[in-house]
């Protein structure tokens, strides 16, 4: 602890270690790949492990393979502030996705175990099992078992192989039927502060290391099939046709606008024409919509906007449309007092506190269904995530990190819960 109270981690041992852990699975095609519970990520686990007994701490993996990592308090039979990440990846990913929430939690409390810092409740650090959903297409496998919301029907999900979750679970030495048993109730965690990189660009924009998430967004996601009539580019005169692609373009502007109006995102990332010839007038358009908010009355009236807007213009052509959801989430808000103790360590540390919605979804996302939670995010370099070329500074690791140590400090020393 310095004069002001604050405490700080080692930013060279943390630099290191996210250099170290880079290594682990390094694609010849660029970047890095672990999948989950993948050959690479089983030896990175091996890895934390490894740092988390050097760290001093109590390592214990549960059924649903997350590695947890414990330092007791002074207060016995507490619930325990928890932190952590995932190390899976993407493929051809970077180095920090995850990666820093993990290796950060372990600096945060190898430094509260060195310097003998004194905390009531327990601490964890947590590295959990696949957050990515890349391999199985399913995420926050993890987490979701520990906040008591483990499917059983995910262990016959098939990777691009053929190898299933039960087939990976079994070569990992993990019993795949006892995975609900990483059930954790909400008294034995009493918060959940994640620390993680940005992966976009509004901090860069701010010319801040460190932002405090005030909510991360919901989504809806919806696919949409406006049908025409395909016919001939040449001899179809323009007051003859039944165009789909042109009500959807009238649409796709309207969704624009009404993303702005309500203060959400709304994205169309697929668009099919069929047939898909340049001398034939489109017969269907199919596309799908990724529509977020930060809560969720306002991310319903997006979506009822949104589908009366197509609606009106498929009829304004005398088109038929069907608008399907795929998939859906509601927003999840910030703990009040986590937020609090994470401006507080800003303020610590010399940082400002700096509010922003996280726009991406993390294991904090799951472990709101088990506690409170609160979301560190530090600046990546021009927004680039899932990519070999994602960067944070180690400046901006070493502040995030500080701030993490800090408010598990707080978190560890409040009494008021
Ligand atoms: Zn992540």
């Amino acid at each position: 602890m310095d004069k002001t109270g604050s405490a700080h981690i080692n930013g060279g041992r943390l630099w290191d270690s996210i250099q170290e852990l880079g290594r682990i699975g390094t694609d010849p095609n660029g970047g890095v790949t672990r999948l989950s519970l993948s050959n690479e990520e089983l030896i990175a686990r091996q890895f934390i492990i490894r740092l988390m007994e050097d760290a001093g701490l109590a390592v214990r993996q549960d059924e649903a393979g997350n590695l947890i990592g414990r330092l007791e308090g002074e207060r016995q039979g507490e619930g325990a502030i928890a932190t952590g990440s995932h190390i899976d990846t993407v493929i051809h990913a970077g180095l920090f996705d995850g990666a820093l929430g993990v290796l950060g939690g372990i600096e945060a409390l190898r430094t509260i175990k060195e310097q003998g810092i004194k905390h009531d409740s327990p601490l964890e650090v947590i590295c959990f099992t696949d957050e990515e959903g890349v391999r199985f297409g399913a995420g926050y496998l993890g987490s979701r078992a520990m906040a008591g919301a483990w499917k059983r029907n995910w262990l016959e999900l098939a990777d691009s192989a053929g190898t299933t979750l039960r087939e990976a679970m079994k070569y990992a030495d993990l019993n795949p039927h006892q995975a609900a048993r990483a059930r954790r109730s909400r008294d034995a965690v009493k918060a959940y502060v994640e620390l993680h990189i940005e992966q976009g660009r509004v901090l860069e924009e701010l010319g801040e290391a460190v932002g405090i998430a005030s909510a991360i967004y919901g989504h809806c996601w919806l696919e949409v099939s406006i049908r025409g009539r395909a016919d001939h580019a040449g001899t179809t005169p323009m007051k003859l046709r039944q165009d789909p692609l042109a009500a959807a373009a009238a649409a796709l502007l309207a969704i624009e606008q009404i993303a702005i109006q309500q203060g959400g995102v709304a994205t169309i990332g697929t668009l099919n024409l069929a047939p898909g010839a340049i001398n034939v007038i489109p017969g269907e358009v199919v596309f799908t919509i990724d529509m977020r908010h930060e809560a969720s009355e306002p991310l319903r009236q997006m979506e009822l906007a949104i589908t009366a807007a197509l609606e009106r213009s498929a009829e304004a052509r005398g088109l038929t449309t069907s608008i399907r959801a795929i998939d859906g989430a509601q927003p999840v808000q910030a703990s009040k007092r986590i937020v609090e103790a994470i401006a507080s360590s800003c303020a610590s540390v010399g940082l400002t506190d700096t509010y922003m919605v996280c726009g991406a979804g993390h294991d904090a996302v799951a472990m709101n269904e088990l506690t409170d939670i609160g979301l560190i995010l530090i600046r990546s370099r021009d927004g680039i995530s899932h990519h070999p070329l994602e960067w944070s500074s180690p400046d901006d690791c070493e502040a995030g990190a500080n701030v993490l140590l800090n408010t598990l400090i707080r978190l560890a020393n409040d009494r008021s819960n």
